[in-house]
């Protein structure tokens, strides 16, 4: 039986350039990404029992840990590890029993885990699916409302994932962040489900996502420099259209969830990446600080390795294009405390190992830390609500 290699399902983005026996030639397929990136995805049947290797012949795409492998259509991935990789290329021993399987660079997350998710939260009182947009290709982008327990919540908190498609790792940080905040029966989780409303894109790029493309510096816009000008995008466009009534004079924390580069300095740590106003800078600072202090999970998280604006690949040139959303944040909705970009590695995170499961405790760390973060804020009277709550609390 031939080997095939395949990349049509959601997510998958391989180019094959040659297969000779037991040696496959591939690369990454950049699409319109302007610079190189490193993403991929894809699936491999009728190699049961043998020993294949794979060269990537373009640029470096195996990151720190070796490749991701999922035997169940990728709904539970594991790391190869770095013993596999050898010098641009990786070998793996297919299992005998299966037909398909997966591999990628890490553990792609795509539109149908976000659904599984939601789904197994069960009928959730206090979380609502809602259209944020349809996209240039057809597709919905979803956005969840949380905080069902209180109309009048005390805090509002907007999170976003996916400007940059291919960085799905940040997916099942935001699932564990999630599940904290609706299931946990501590204190702090019925408080922050009491007291703070959330908005939560999960898929800012969903054709990208889908159509398993890079995203990463896109053209003719990357997605996170969209929040300037007029927006290229349907979901940046509605992001900016919708948050400002949402949030109202509530709204606390902008937060926007990131994967950083392949590997080496700043791509081996969870940071939070500094922003140039001042004020805003002072409360990532004390942000960080709370986020270290209540960290529990296996993925460590240190003050010490906050990117102040003006260093290293955070500075004026790399943000010439337009605005990030937490950019955006901090320049139009002057009533927010804090805005933030997380950049969580795909593979190693301070020697821990970045996974599935190490991600969504992570997630619970950072639902811990916003609750401690939001319950130091001063805060005002009773909030009138707003228009935006009402017309979605009677049904339009
Ligand atoms: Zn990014």
């Amino acid at each position: 039986m031939p080997i095939e290699i395949d990349s049509s399902f959601p997510g998958g983005n391989i180019v094959v350039e040659g297969i000779d026996r037991d040696e496959v030639r591939v690369h990454q397929d950049l699409r319109d990404t302007s610079s190189d990136w490193f993403y991929w995805c894809f699936r491999v049947r009728g190699a049961e029992g043998r020993t294949l290797r794979f060269t990537f012949t373009k640029s470096r795409a195996l990151g720190v840990r070796g490749p991701a492998v999922s035997r169940d259509e990728g709904e539970t991935w594991n790391w190869l590890g770095s013993d596999a990789v050898n010098d641009g290329a990786f070998s793996y021993t297919f299992p005998e029993d299966k037909a398909w399987v997966r591999l990628s660079f890490a553990m792609p997350y795509q539109e149908s885990n976000w659904r599984r998710f939601m789904k197994g939260l069960g009928n959730n009182a206090a979380v609502s699916t809602h259209t944020l947009c349809t996209t240039a290709k057809g597709r919905a982008v979803e956005y969840e409302l949380l905080g069902g327990q209180n109309p009048e919540p005390r805090h509002r908190v907007a999170i976003t994932c996916r400007h940059h498609c291919c960085e799905m790792m940040a997916n099942y940080t935001l699932e564990g962040l999630l599940r904290w905040v609706l299931t946990e029966n501590d204190a702090e989780a019925q408080w922050f489900r009491e007291e703070v409303a959330m908005m939560v894109v999960p898929f800012v790029d969903k054709d990208g996502v889908e159509e398993g493309d890079q995203g990463k510096n896109r053209r003719p816009r990357d997605h996170a420099r969209d929040y300037e000008g007029k927006s290229l995008y349907a979901s940046t466009a509605a992001i900016r259209g919708l948050l400002p009534e949402w949030g109202g004079d509530r709204l606390r924390v902008g937060l926007d969830l990131h994967c950083p580069g392949i590997a080496g300095e700043h791509n081996e740590v969870i940071y939070v990446v500094g922003l140039s106003d001042q004020r805003n800078a002072r409360e990532q600072n004390r942000f960080t600080e709370i986020l270290e202090s209540v960290c529990t999970g296996p993925l460590p998280f240190h003050a010490v390795n906050f990117l102040p604006f003006g260093q290293a690949w955070n500075n004026t040139d790399n943000y010439t294009a337009g605005k990030t959303f937490p950019q955006w944040v901090v320049a139009e909705l002057s009533g927010a405390a804090l805005s933030l970009p997380i950049e969580i590695p795909y593979a190693n995170a301070g020697g821990a190992e970045v996974n599935q499961s190490s991600l969504r405790l992570f997630g619970k760390d950072l639902g811990r830390a916003l609750a401690s973060y939001l319950r130091t804020l001063p805060t005002t009277g009773a909030q009138q609500g707003n228009a935006l709550d009402r017309r979605l609390r009677a049904g339009e």
